[in-house]
Formats: C-alpha cells, sequence, structure tokens
C-alpha cells in the first residue's frame, strides 16, 4: 500500500488511467497528475483516424472533462518534469518547483523518430503524435495536393488513408518488403496493399527516402533510394518512436529500449513504477522483456500499479491487443504473433472479412482479424485463458469457436 503522493509524469493514456484507477480502488491521499501538454488529458489513436477525417474540436477527444480532476481531486499540474531527487523522494519541475512523493509513476510514453535526411526540417515535413500536430495536418491536408508518407507502419497507413479519402495524391514509401511488416502477417501486409493501392495509393517499397527536395522553404518532393523522384508538397513521417527513458536514465535507474521494469512494473527503486510506451516489462506470460505501444498496454499497466498501490500488488498478466481503422477496414489483433511458424486463414479475404490464425509448435499465439470482429473476440478469450484450437478447426468456419470457450 503506498503512502503519501502519488506523483504520475506524463499525462497520456497510462498516467490518466492510473490517476482515475486509484481513486476507482479507493485511494484517498494526494494525486499529481504532470501534464506537459497544452490539453486536459486526450486519447491519441483519433488523431490518425477519425478526427484527422472529421471536424470534431479537440474537446470530442479528451478522456474526462476539467471537473473530473476537481471532483476527483486529482491535481492537473501544467509542467514539464525536470529530474528526480531519488534520496530525497522529490520530483523537480521545468518550471522551478518540486513534488515530493510517496510513489513516483513513469508515464512519460515515446516520441516520434526523427528523419535524418537534408531539408527534414522544412515546415511541410511533419509528424503525427500529438493533438496539435494532427490539428495543423487535418488543415494542412485541405490545400495540400500531394503528399509522400515515409513508412508504412500503421500510423503512416492510417494517415495515407485518410489523405486519400480527402483527395490527395498519395505515395507511401516503404523500405521494407511488404507495409507493417514488422507487425503483422504476410497474408494481412498482402490485403492492405491491396486495398490501398485500389483506393489510388500508390507504394513503394524496398525503398528508402534520401533527401527531401525544396523549393525555396516549400517542400517539393523527396528522392528515392533507386533515383527516383516523387513530387510532393506535404511529407508525413512515421517512422517508429522512441521510449522517453532520459528522467530515468538521469536519475540511475536502468533503461534500456525501455524503463526497465519488472513483472509487477516496478523499477529497482521500491518507489518508482513504470508504465505504457515507456516500459520495457518482464513478461512472465511471455517469457521476455517486452515494450509495447498500445491503448491496451498502457491501460492494462495503469490498472495493475493503481492496484499494487492500493495493497493488491499482483504480476502484470495483460494480454496484448490492438486495433488500426484504414479506410473503410479494421484490422484487430489478438495476442503476440512474433515468432509464429504457421498461418492459418478462417473467413473469406475476396469478401475483405478473413482471420490469420498464427501459431507457434501447434500452439496458438495470436489472430489477426480484418472486419471479423467476432473471431478478434474469441482471440482476445482464448489467448487469456491460455487455451489453443486446432488449425484445421480455425480454418473451418463451419467450427464453432464459442464452443470452444467453454
Ligand atoms: C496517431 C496515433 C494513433 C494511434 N493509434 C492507436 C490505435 O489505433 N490503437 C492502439 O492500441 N494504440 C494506438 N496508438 C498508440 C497509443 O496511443 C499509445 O500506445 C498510448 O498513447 C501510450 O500511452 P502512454 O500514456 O504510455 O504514452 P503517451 O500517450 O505518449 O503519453 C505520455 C505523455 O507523457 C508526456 N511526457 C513525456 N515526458 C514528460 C515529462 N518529462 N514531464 C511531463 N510529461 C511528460 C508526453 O508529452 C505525453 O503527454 C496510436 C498512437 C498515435 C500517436
Amino acid at each position: 500500500m503506498a503512502r503519501g503522493t502519488v506523483v504520475i509524469v506524463g499525462a497520456g493514456h497510462a498516467g490518466f488511467q492510473l490517476a482515475a484507477s486509484l481513486r476507482q480502488h479507493g485511494f484517498s491521499e494526494r494525486i499529481c497528475l504532470i501534464n506537459d501538454e497544452a490539453h486536459l488529458p486526450y486519447q491519441r489513436p483519433p488523431l490518425s483516424k477519425a478526427y484527422l477525417k472529421g471536424d470534431g474540436r479537440p474537446d470530442s477527444l479528451m478522456f474526462r472533462p476539467d471537473k473530473f480532476y476537481r471532483e476527483q481531486h486529482i491535481e492537473l499540474i501544467a509542467d514539464r518534469a525536470a529530474s528526480i531527487d531519488r534520496a530525497a523522494r522529490r520530483l523537480l519541475l521545468a518550471s522551478g518547483s518540486s513534488l515530493d512523493y510517496g510513489h513516483l509513476v513513469l508515464a512519460t510514453g515515446a516520441r516520434n523518430r526523427l528523419l535524418d535526411l537534408p531539408n527534414a526540417n522544412l515546415r511541410d515535413v511533419r509528424y503525427l503524435r500529438a493533438l496539435d500536430e494532427s490539428e495543423a495536418l487535418r488543415q494542412r491536408i485541405a490545400s495540400a495536393r500531394r503528399v509522400v508518407v515515409i513508412g508504412a507502419g500503421f500510423i503512416g497507413l492510417e494517415f495515407a488513408a485518410t489523405a486519400r479519402a480527402k483527395g490527395l495524391e498519395v505515395d507511401v514509401v516503404e523500405l521494407g518488403a511488404r507495409v507493417m511488416a514488422r507487425a503483422v502477417t504476410a497474408e494481412i501486409s498482402d490485403f492492405f496493399q491491396e486495398r490501398h493501392a485500389a483506393a489510388g495509393i500508390r507504394i513503394h517499397l524496398g525503398v528508402q527516402a534520401t533527401s527531401i527536395e525544396s523549393d525555396g522553404a516549400n517542400v517539393a518532393g523527396i528522392s528515392l533510394s533507386d533515383g527516383r523522384h516523387v513530387p510532393a508538397d506535404l511529407v508525413v513521417v512515421g517512422v517508429g518512436v522512441l521510449p522517453n527513458v532520459k528522467l530515468a536514465d538521469q536519475a540511475g535507474l536502468p533503461v534500456a529500449a525501455g524503463i526497465i521494469v519488472n513483472e509487477q512494473l516496478l523499477t529497482p527503486d521500491p518507489d518508482i513504477s513504470a508504465i505504457g510506451d515507456c516500459a520495457l516489462f518482464a513478461s512472465p506470460r511471455f517469457g521476455a522483456s517486452l515494450r509495447l505501444e498500445s491503448v491496451q498496454n498502457a491501460t492494462d499497466h495503469a490498472r495493475c500499479v493503481a492496484a499494487r498501490l492500493t495493497g493488491d500488488a499482483k504480476t502484470y498478466d495483460g494480454l496484448p491487443w490492438f486495433w488500426s481503422d484504414q479506410g473503410e477496414d479494421k484490422l484487430q489483433i489478438a495476442g503476440l504473433t512474433t515468432g509464429y511458424d504457421r498461418v492459418v486463414v478462417r473467413g473469406d479475404r475476396g469478401q475483405g472479412s478473413f482471420s490469420a490464425f498464427c501459431y507457434k509448435s501447434g500452439q496458438l499465439v495470436g489472430v489477426e482479424s480484418i472486419n471479423r470482429a467476432s473471431d478478434h473476440v474469441f482471440g482476445r478469450r482464448v489467448l487469456a485463458m491460455n487455451r489453443s484450437i486446432e488449425p484445421e478447426q480455425a480454418a473451418d468456419t463451419g467450427f464453432d469457436l464459442k464452443a470452444a470457450l467453454t
């Protein structure tokens, strides 16, 4: 049970959920949530999807209105954490003030990996992580004509689909041999490649952007490693993120590809935890250290730490799941598909409704579904139960998945 103030650094999905869950669990001491963005805590997924496409107001993205924080006695502090004095259990803020903590939770998330290319600092070379960036891009795509997206990951493709739907000419440049290669099976990559191509998006695989061409202060296009030039008046970069570990590192906490925490999301300092995108956590479920970038991971981490800080310590055992909306298609992923050795398709690819069931040594490890929510729900449930079905059963649409859960 935590004694004293809980200070949370970062008011994203993980930080917000932790503050809310602490109160739900009956935590009655002071909670300080340090927010370095100029908005109330908000949801990120719509930034590359509905928000970018529509004309909604920033308020529509907020988890909760202002009064929630007042009513719940959650102190939302507009500042940035600058350093940690572990011996004194004190967090120093950029404004010069400080906060003493009983427990400190680092929920600092991740930041965009920046492009290191000539002209990458031009105004119309954009990134997409924060609300202000989405807002600015929404306005820019109303007047832009040709956009090049660098990186065919989830965010790059979601942006590309939205820009195309808005009538822009869209080229996507990807170094890998297929889209979303690090995250999904070839079955899913191929489907989305075809869908995006059918929508008129040109996807260039196995090539790298080597420089951004300019016309004065404006973007004129990009050069590719195979010698081609692609004209553009806007470049959007989606080449991955880096976890924000500096605060932990400078405080002498161990960091690698994230802030290192144990299976309860605790650093070696018993007064400091780390959660969400910034945390590299020991996962007994997968027998590995993982750093995941998803809403599920951030919010489940937060709930696990809230339980620990209110006297119910347990091992973090969340089942990873994720979604991505691209054009009219919804991709949902249950489990972790890394290391699979067999893929079985269920459903009708031609109709745009199918799932890839991924197996490793005969055991189901993940289900990737396109427009098949019931397969996704099944995947989450069966994997959470550490159960499996035979590949032949997965392939047979006559096989009743629900019956396998009883
Ligand atoms: C455009 C976009 C679309 C996405 N779509 C999906 C999706 O469809 N499905 C899905 O599951 N996930 C999606 N994600 C990923 C998901 O949003 C992240 O995994 C999630 O936001 C992680 O939450 P977090 O709290 O760990 O980090 P964040 O949400 O990044 O929050 C961290 C916060 O900490 C702040 N911070 C950092 N350092 C300091 C400091 N020193 N002091 C104070 N504050 C600090 C940051 O400014 C930020 O506000 C998407 C992400 C983006 C950017």
